[in-house]
């Protein structure tokens, strides 16, 4: 398997779009298209089902790579790896063919978890599913779809209808009666997302859930969390990533002939770079660390889930936040793109869970309290 064969195709055409996509707020067609195209999609499906059998290394690798040149079309990637993922652990009887669509492109998916009663905490869906007849009536609001309207299918999250306090996932097809989107949305950053809220008034059959009644709560935390969290942090790192080498660049290029010097040669902009350079490498490592206790899981492995993304989306506002500094008003005048990947960086924070949430729950873990 030839990754980078696959990617470069993609990252060209992300990156010939990005400006406009960010000025213009539209949806990456293109790039979806490529991604479609390249496989990518399946990347870590298992290969019997059309995926390439990929796993978090080169999970990690791809999607820093495509954020750093387009962090909408990284982040509508990473909402479908994230919703691939419980489908190949649960898939749904009743759709046989979806895993394989998923991998092979044909079908993108995006995870449908927030909703306005609950917010930020994703495990606690408030909408209460229904039986009718044979069938679940899925009534819910959500409140940010990535990809919404764009999406084939949606893994939806609700209270379940068979036990208490239990929660399902249900995937429904797009042109599911009754599945809406409610858009329209703006986001400072991450514009290209059409993360746009929906509403669903949709009869479901009960062989569209993932996994037993109730299985859902489970299937998130054991499965989409750490997929999410790896690839949300891997977001971060090539946000940052990209801010570094364009402020290195800018810093080093520009000149103050006065002085017959370049900015980089100001000790104050040299050592923000160097923080900057050294919070990215500290960072990486973390990352890379995580990706390997996901592909061999140690009693630890839960604690870095939860404290990568953390760390990298906070990085990741420090490092863009000091690139727009050291480039001064060259920065600030847009033209170099990093006031992007500076709005873009503050997505993975505010998804959930939130860099603040994870904080609290590491803290709970690592002081023996129970995380809910
Ligand atoms: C670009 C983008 C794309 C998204 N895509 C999707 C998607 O595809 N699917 C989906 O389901 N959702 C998606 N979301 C939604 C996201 O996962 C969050 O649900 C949403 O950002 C929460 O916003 P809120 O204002 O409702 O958060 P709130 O819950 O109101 O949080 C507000 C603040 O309170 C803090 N806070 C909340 N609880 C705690 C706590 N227990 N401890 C400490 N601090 C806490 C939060 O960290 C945050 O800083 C997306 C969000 C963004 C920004």
């Amino acid at each position: 398997m030839d990754l980078s064969a696959r990617l470069s195709p993609v990252l060209e055409i992300a990156g010939e779009h990005a400006r406009d996509v960010d000025a213009d707020g539209r949806f990456p067609s293109e790039a979806v298209a490529a991604l479609r195209e390249s496989g990518l999609l399946g990347l870590t499906l298992p290969v019997d089902v059309g995926g390439l059998g990929a796993g978090p290394h080169e999970l990690v690798s791809v999607m820093s790579s495509l954020a750093g040149v387009c962090g909408s079309t990284a982040m509508i990637y990473l909402m479908h790896i994230s919703a691939a993922m419980p489908i190949a652990v649960a898939p749904p009887p009743g759709m046989p063919k979806l895993l394989n669509q998923v991998a092979d492109g044909s079908v993108l998916a995006s995870l449908a978890f927030s909703e306005p009663g609950s917010r930020s905490h994703f495990w606690a869906p408030v909408s209460q599913a229904r039986r009718e007849g044979g069938d679940i009536q899925l009534q819910a609001r959500k409140s940010w779809v990535t990809s919404a309207g764009h999406a084939e299918v949606y893994i939806a999250s609700t209270r379940s209808v068979d036990t208490e306090g239990g929660v399902d996932l249900f995937a429904l097809p797009a042109d599911t009666a009754g599945v809406d989107v409610a858009g329209p949305w703006r986001g400072m950053g991450l514009r290209g997302n059409s993360s746009t809220p929906m509403t669903i008034d949709a009869q479901v059959p009960d062989s569209n859930r993932l996994g037993d009644g109730g299985s859902g709560f489970e299937l998130m935390l054991q499965t989409v969390l750490p997929w999410f969290n790896l690839g949300n942090s891997a977001v971060s790192v090539g946000l940052s990533r990209a801010a570094v080498d364009a402020a290195i660049r800018h810093t080093s290029a520009v000149r103050l002939e006065h002085l017959d010097q370049s900015l980089s040669s100001l000790p104050t902009i040299r050592a923000q770079l160097a923080k900057m350079s050294i919070d990215l490498a500290s960072t990486s490592a973390y990352l890379a660390e995580t990706a390997g206790r996901l592909v061999e899981p140690q009693d630890d492995t839960m604690l870095y889930v939860l404290g990568v993304k953390a760390a990298a989306n906070d990085a990741a506002l420090r490092i863009t936040d000091a690139a727009m500094r050291v480039c001064g008003g060259a920065a600030f005048s847009e033209h170099l793109q990093l006031d992007r990947f500076f709005r873009d960086a503050r997505a993975g924070h505010v998804m959930a869970p939130t860099a603040d949430v994870l904080y609290d729950f590491y803290g709970k873990a690592i002081t023996n309290q129970p995380l809910f």
